[in-house]
């Protein structure tokens, strides 16, 4: 699952290829938005919020992309040809070309377009970004801290609280502190000890988010890159113990009034949307293929931040029982 630095990543790669630039070719290649054209647009920018990615467009538009599980973007010169793995059926779900560059987005768990204004709507609910310019720890804790009933490890995947940490982040986080992901968030001493905790997460961040792989020990060597993450059965770095793996407990998607799967509002909420008068949808959208149809609260956002995919993967967590006490 890529984390949040994977995403800053892409999101600097689709800029240098993107921005400024016309677009010769786009391909929504989702029924969604199978016949929205940005051809003739030219390309802002494309900002990273937490693991979204925002490319903003002329006419006032974004798509808005998510890689969810194993989603990727490929950058290529124009007229180079895909990798074989990429072109099998329906693995790409986006191409956004230019005369130098063709961007094509492989396995993509999210392809949307929404008028810029509105994007609120997709990234609305998350908490402070932990690579964003805006980073706000004080936030992050204040967000954390509205359910201390919540285990450290559930609440550090929760991206409402602050978004960019994924599985491998948050078991480094924790071993980092020395805390157990079975802490409640109310049994920290206060929001300082809290804070240190987050405060670590955004320096692994910050210090991985210019490489590719995850380094968290200094020691980029194959199996000596993460203290607990990945390393089942053998001995800590540390103190020699031997790492577990356990189960945490969802971010329980009913608990919190969210729509179980990924499923989008039912086709009566949507016909109900469609019926609706906007007055606010301009001609450039309805050029572009913007729906109506695909208005929705944030609560009924389809990605599941911390929920799509495989359940058990998000709850498998490595630690070790001697550096992180209960
Ligand atoms: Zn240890």
């Amino acid at each position: 699952m890529p984390e949040g630095d994977a995403v800053y990543r892409t999101a600097r790669r689709l800029r240098r290829a993107l921005d400024g630039r016309v677009l010769t070719r786009s391909d929504f290649r989702v029924p969604r938005h199978a016949s929205a054209d940005l051809t003739g647009r030219g390309v802002h920018e494309t900002v990273s919020r937490g693991k979204h990615l925002l490319t903003r467009v002329e006419g006032g538009l974004t798509v808005h992309t998510h890689l969810r599980m194993d989603g990727s973007w490929r950058v290529l010169p124009a007229g180079a040809r895909l990798p074989a793995g990429d072109l099998r059926t329906d693995a790409i779900r986006l191409i956004l070309a230019n005369a130098e560059w063709l961007a094509a987005g492989v396995r993509l768990g999210v392809v949307d377009l929404l008028p810029t204004a509105e994007e609120d709507r997709v990234v609305g609910h998350l908490g402070p970004d932990l690579l964003g310019p805006d980073w706000d720890l004080a936030e992050a804790v204040r967000r954390l801290s509205g359910a201390p009933a919540e285990t450290i490890g559930v609440a550090l995947l929760d991206q409402r609280n602050l978004a960019g940490i994924g599985t491998i982040y948050r078991a480094e986080t924790l071993f980092l502190a020395g805390v157990s992901p079975w802490r409640p968030v109310g049994a920290f001493k206060d929001a300082a000890s809290l804070g240190k905790v987050v405060d670590l997460a955004h320096r692994l961040l910050t210090a991985n988010r210019d490489r590719a792989g995850i380094v968290t020990t200094g020691d980029a060597r194959p199996g000596r890159s993460t203290w607990v993450y990945g390393r089942p059965g053998r001995s800590c770095h540390r103190c020699g113990t031997r790492i577990r793996t356990g189960s945490l407990g969802g971010v329980g998607p009913s608990e919190h009034g969210w729509p179980r799967s990924g499923q989008r509002p039912s086709s009566s909420e949507e016909s109900r949307e469609e019926s609706r008068p906007d007055e606010s949808r301009s001609s450039e959208e309805s050029r572009a293929g913007v729906r109506g149809g695909m208005r929705r609260t944030p609560h009924q956002d389809p990605v599941k931040d911390t929920r799509g995919g495989r359940p058990s993967q998000e709850r498998l967590i490595y630690w070790c029982p001697s550096c992180q006490p209960a």
